[in-house]
């Protein structure tokens, strides 16, 4: 079974803080790590590929430092991984961020499943697991939270609701995201890991010519969307705790409540 990860280096935090004058993420002192969700879904590729044999190809589209997840996601068990890393690609929205991925994956061609995380922690919009699948024609079902079984055709899995689950035939090729409730992933093989690290690791690099792309389809010139303004939202409202014996308190709230115009029945 040929496997593909989508998998995004992200800042290790999921409380995010924004310099106030510019809007920017403040990415000083934060170490960067693999997209929690993009963990599971390595787990699950290279337990599948234990089972089923086949390989196990990692992508990422990112910076030059991307080349860390990837070596640790061969340190897990993955057998390559490709960085598509171009100043072009800089600046993508989620759309452009699809794009570019969909044509990596089309360049690798064939293909039995593609896996993603639910969502990455930084930009947590989930776009880009069904964007890809959209652009690739295949069918996606997303929120996995348990690979029941595969044959050759089909794959069966169990999919999370807001108030229950959903089991889904889904025929191959398809695209799943999943979510942590999938599995426990392993870490990675230290003997493996270092040989991920060294000069013929198993990793490519593609910029924007070598997947066929112009600078038009693709980074911030290619995207739809432009982020206009971020910000933290301002607390406006202020909390006050009333000191003193129940009594005390109650009556002191109905007089703050009398204040503001609220009657007590
Ligand atoms: C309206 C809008 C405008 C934006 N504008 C900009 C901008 O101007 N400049 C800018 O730098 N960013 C911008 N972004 C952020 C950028 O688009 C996203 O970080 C990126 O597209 C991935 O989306 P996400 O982080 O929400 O991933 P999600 O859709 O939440 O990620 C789901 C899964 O997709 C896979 N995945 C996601 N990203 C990658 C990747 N890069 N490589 C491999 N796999 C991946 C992973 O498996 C991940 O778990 C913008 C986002 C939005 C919504």
């Amino acid at each position: 079974m040929d496997i593909i990860v989508l998998v995004k280096q992200v800042p290790d935090t999921t409380d995010v803080k924004l310099d106030p004058k510019t809007g920017n993420i403040i990415r000083e002192g934060l170490d960067s790590i693999i997209n929690p969700d993009d963990l599971h879904a390595l787990e699950a590729a290279i337990s599948l590929k234990e089972t089923w044999g086949g390989k196990v190809t990692v992508i990422s589209m990112g910076p030059l430092q991307a080349i860390d997840a990837l070596s640790e996601a061969i340190g897990m068990g993955a057998d390559k991984g490709i960085l598509l890393s171009d100043k072009a690609f800089a600046g993508a929205d989620t759309w452009a961020t699809s794009f570019t991925l969909g044509k990596a994956i089309k360049k690798l061609g064939k293909y039995d499943l593609i896996l993603c995380g639910r969502q990455a922690i930084d930009g947590d919009t989930a776009q880009i697991g069904p964007q890809v699948a959209d652009y690739l024609q295949i069918p996606q079902t997303t929120y996995v939270c348990e690979i029941e079984k595969v044959n050759k055709k089909s794959i069966f899995v169990k999919r999370q609701l807001e108030n229950g689950y959903e089991r889904i035939q889904c025929v191959l090729p398809a695209l799943l995201t999943v979510i942590g409730e999938l599995n426990m992933p392993r870490y990675p093989d230290v003997g493996r890991l270092i040989s991920a690290c060294q000069e013929k690791a198993p990793i490519k690099f593609w910029n924007a010519a070598d997947i066929g792309v112009k600078t038009r389809q693709i980074g911030a010139e290619g995207s739809l969307t432009h982020v206009i303004k971020t910000f933290a939202p301002k607390f406006k409202r202020e909390g006050e705790i009333l000191e003193g014996d129940t009594k005390d308190a109650v009556r002191n709230l109905i007089g703050k409540l009398a204040e503001v115009g609220m009657r007590s029945e």
